[in-house]
């Protein structure tokens, strides 16, 4: 019989905080053991081809939730190597500094950290990612050009993105990569920048298709977490243990523990595990205008206003744009007219932070039960109310620049930017998670994946979350392995 093996890390999920925090700790010499619920995405380029991708949605998850309602729903979730991050749009946001800090009308929830402490991070996960600016490009700089005009508000400003620097070279690649996956590193994705620079370690284990369903507990002390447990019964031993399956499941994941362990009423952040998800109030608004649109990348620039301080605006990426078109015109229109339409399309993402909820929570189903996502945007009316402003806004100010526009609100399922529901805090009255993400009266276990954002913020969630598991990982090297 073989020894049982306890590495020195587990880390359970691989997307934008699992493959930050497994990189730092491998490549600083630790044993460590990723374990991903997905597999690895083919390289054949099915992943970019919309065929498959949307009409199909050959990528998609199954996994059926509940609503509040009691009515199935399926999360736009990722479980593949890389997680979301090798289908996301590549647009890479610091928060600013004022959304580290409380704002109770708002319902905005303070970091643990100051934005000081997380810069180097951030200045570290846009080194590994490799973020730059792109030229904006011609219609685009047309559009801000008649957007962005005084006593509007409007500003625009580059967006930093996470793309090969050649990407343009490649002509499908550029047109399809939101929403998209792509090979050989021409997007910056967690796979690509962080797994692959220590997957030749001895010292550094990937097991995809597995999925872990529970935490282990130390026989002598529930604080200590021993391991996990995947759906096939494979036991995994640890020392410490990292959860980064994201913030749809890394809670599920605690709170059935937490159930089991009887820690559920002596642990001091019990109460708000799953609790405060956040997700931005987001719609799509599809721009249509008399002449085809040519631009290529698109997502080259970032749109601000001052009226709408904790919004943003920013391009979708490619073509995906003309996708939505061609799926949404009925099938008995001539394929010519479907055409005409879709070239002439310009697509935005409008969205806007909201603030902290306890009512809106994700909770594990019991046996034999659907998860349930409990949501409900009217629990936070100052974000709607902004949000409608923004979306009455930005339309009238397409409309001025030329381009008939069509808004689209996005519903529950619409997960991408899941966030919140292990959120870190100064204290456990108020969180789940401590500064340096382990979570409060554990011993030996942290949290490095999206659940943990207090805030949303108004731009897009993923640098954040590389740059705060870079630093979970700092910080756990700095303690030792015992
Ligand atoms: C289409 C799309 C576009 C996006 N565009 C942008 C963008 O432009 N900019 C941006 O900043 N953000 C964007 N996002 C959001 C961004 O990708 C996420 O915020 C980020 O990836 C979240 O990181 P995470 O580590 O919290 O979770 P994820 O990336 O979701 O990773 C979680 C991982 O855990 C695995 N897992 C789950 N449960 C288990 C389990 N029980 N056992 C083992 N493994 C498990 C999952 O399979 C997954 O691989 C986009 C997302 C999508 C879907």
């Amino acid at each position: 019989m073989h020894a049982m093996h306890r590495h020195d890390y587990i880390v359970v999920g691989s997307g934008a905080g699992g493959s930050a925090a497994a990189y730092r700790l491998a490549r600083a010499g630790a044993d460590v053991l990723l374990l991903e619920r997905g597999g690895h995405l083919p390289t054949d380029g099915s992943t970019f081809d919309p065929e498959q991708v949307l009409r199909q949605g050959r990528f998609r998850s199954r996994e059926q939730w509940q609503d509040r309602h009691g009515r199935t729903l399926v999360p736009e979730e990722c479980f593949n190597l890389g997680g979301k991050t090798r289908w996301y749009g590549a647009a890479l946001a610091r928060f600013a500094r004022e959304e580290f800090a409380a704002d109770p009308v708002r319902q905005f929830d303070a970091w643990p950290l100051s934005p000081d402490q997380l810069a180097p991070y951030y200045a570290e996960a846009e080194a590994l990612l490799g973020a730059r600016h792109f030229e904006p490009e011609p219609d685009l700089a047309r559009i801000c050009r008649r957007l962005v005009r005084p006593g509007t508000g409007w500003r625009s400003e580059p967006l930093l993105l996470g793309l090969a620097e050649n990407i343009l070279d490649f002509h499908r690649e550029a047109a399809y990569f939101d929403g998209f996956a792509l090979n050989g590193g021409l997007k910056a994705d967690a796979e690509s920048r962080l797994l692959a620079r220590v997957s030749h370690q001895p010292n550094f284990n990937v097991m995809v298709d597995v999925h872990v369903t529970s935490l282990l507990e130390d026989e002598s002390d529930a604080r200590f977490v021993s391991g996990v447990r995947s759906s096939d019964g494979r036991v995994f031993h640890c020392r410490h243990l990292v959860l980064a399956a994201g913030a749809m499941h890394s809670p599920r994941l605690l709170q059935d523990y937490l159930a089991t362990s009887g820690l559920q009423d002596e642990l001091p952040g019990a109460a708000h595990v799953g609790r405060n998800y956040k997700r931005h109030v987001l719609s799509a608004v599809l721009g249509f205008a008399a002449r085809p649109q040519r631009d290529v990348l698109r997502k080259t620039q970032l749109l601000l206003n001052s009226r709408h301080p904790h919004s943003s605006v920013q391009p979708l990426g490619g073509s995906i744009d003309r996708e939505i078109v061609r799926q949404a015109l009925p099938d008995w229109l001539p394929r010519s007219v479907v055409e005409a339409f879709s070239r002439r399309v310009y697509g935005f993402f409008l969205q806007t932070e909201e603030g902290s909820h306890s009512d809106n929570r994700v909770q594990a189903g019991a046996a034999a039960q659907l998860p349930k996502l409990d949501y409900d945007p009217t629990r936070l009316p100052e974000a709607e109310r902004e949000h409608r402003r923004l979306v009455r806004d930005f339309k009238r100010g397409l409309l001025g620049a030329g381009l008939l526009p069509f808004a689209q609100r996005i519903g529950l399922a619409g997960s991408a930017h899941a966030v919140g529901t292990l959120r870190a805090g100064a204290t456990p009255q108020d969180s789940v998670v401590d500064a340096d993400g382990r979570v409060h009266g554990m011993q030996n276990l942290y949290v490095a994946d999206g659940s943990v954002l207090p805030r949303i913020g108004r731009l897009n969630p993923a640098l954040t979350i590389y740059a705060w598991s870079l630093r979970v990982a700092d910080r756990l090297l700095g303690s030792p392995v015992t």
